[in-house]
């Protein structure tokens, strides 16, 4: 997104500006931001998401996407608490800890931070290959038990974008997983005990959160997790060239997909009754939860 002189949409002026061309629209800088929470607010309202009121959990990475969208929250007036969790990558995880609490100290937020290590003290590396799992599943995993268990009746908020929906979605048909397809939704309702969980930037690119954050001169954690997965990069590419290409396609997919796949999946899937773990008591669809089995493999682990 290139910043020239351009018809803002909104005050009509002719000032320094931007085309957003997937969705035809070009608009100036102090605009933009008016626009970007416009459009999270009617994102919400349009998904019922939350109400005003409503307590709500925002899982704040330091990254673009959740900075900018927990700043959003906030200016709209909602009532928000942030969890940030540490995952332990030296280097990386100290300092994105340390953004995280100056961003809430300035913005007002309540923080709460959870280190990964205070539940598995060791490296995600090692727990990667003791679990034979490839790192970012054993993450993403860990990640989504501390949210779930910190969020008490909250609603959690995470950041992902229109491109992580629509890359998600493509990797997923690639691959066939009819049971990851079938669940998507930017709205998961509370369920057996799970909290409600909402991505009120599913239809935000992230071009526009990047922008966003610069306009207003919001600092960010740019760098990106040096345990990635090239599988990962490479449909969050695809995406990106696919917006770049045919602007409006990825927005058009990912609400066509939303459209169609109740139909495409309906009573395919077969629902799992879920319990209590009997450690822990986190939700599972067996005796123990895959957290507390990861526990007992590592200890085995240690004592060899
Ligand atoms: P990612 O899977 O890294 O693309 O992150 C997607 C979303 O998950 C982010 O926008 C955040 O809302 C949340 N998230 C990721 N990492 C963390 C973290 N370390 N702490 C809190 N929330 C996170
Ligand atoms: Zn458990």
């Amino acid at each position: 997104m290139e910043n020239k002189k351009v018809r803002c949409k909104i005050c009509n002026s002719l000032k320094e500006g931007i085309s957003l061309e997937h969705y035809n629209l070009k608009l100036c800088l102090e605009c933009f931001p008016i626009f970007f929470r416009k459009r999270i607010d009617e994102t919400i309202k349009k998904f019922k998401m939350f109400q005003p009121s409503d307590p709500i959990l925002i899982a704040l990475s330091g990254g673009k996407d959740s900075v900018s969208l927990t700043k959003t929250l906030r200016d709209l007036g909602y009532n928000i608490r942030a969890l940030h969790i540490n995952i332990g990558i030296k280097g990386l995880s100290e300092k994105t800890e340390e953004f995280v609490i100056n961003f809430c100290e300035n913005e007002k937020i309540d923080l709460k931070i959870i280190k990964l290590q205070e539940i598995f003290p060791l490296p995600v590396y090692k727990i990667s290959k003791i679990a034979k799992k490839p790192i970012c599943a054993v993450c993403g995993m860990i990640r989504r038990y501390i949210m779930n268990m910190e969020a008490k009746g909250e609603t959690i908020v995470t950041g992902h974008t229109l491109n992580d929906e629509v890359s998600f979605i493509i990797k997923n048909l690639i691959f066939w997983n009819d049971d990851l397809l079938s669940r998507i939704n930017p709205v998961l309702s509370e369920k057996q005990g799970f909290s409600k969980k909402v991505k009120p930037l599913c239809l935000t690119t992230e071009q526009e959160t990047k922008l966003f954050c610069e306009v207003l001169g919001i600092k960010y954690i740019d760098e990106s997790c040096p345990y990635r997965s090239e599988v990962y990069d490479v449909f969050k590419h695809v995406t990106a060239e696919l917006n770049k290409n045919f602007p409006g396609s990825i927005i058009g997919f990912y609400k066509g997909y939303l459209k169609r796949v109740k139909k495409m999946y309906s009573e395919s899937i077969e629902k799992v009754s879920l319990q209590k773990c009997k450690d822990c008591g986190y939700l599972t669809s067996s005796e123990r939860c895959s957290i507390c089995r990861l526990k007992e493999k590592l200890l085995e682990y240690k004592n060899g």
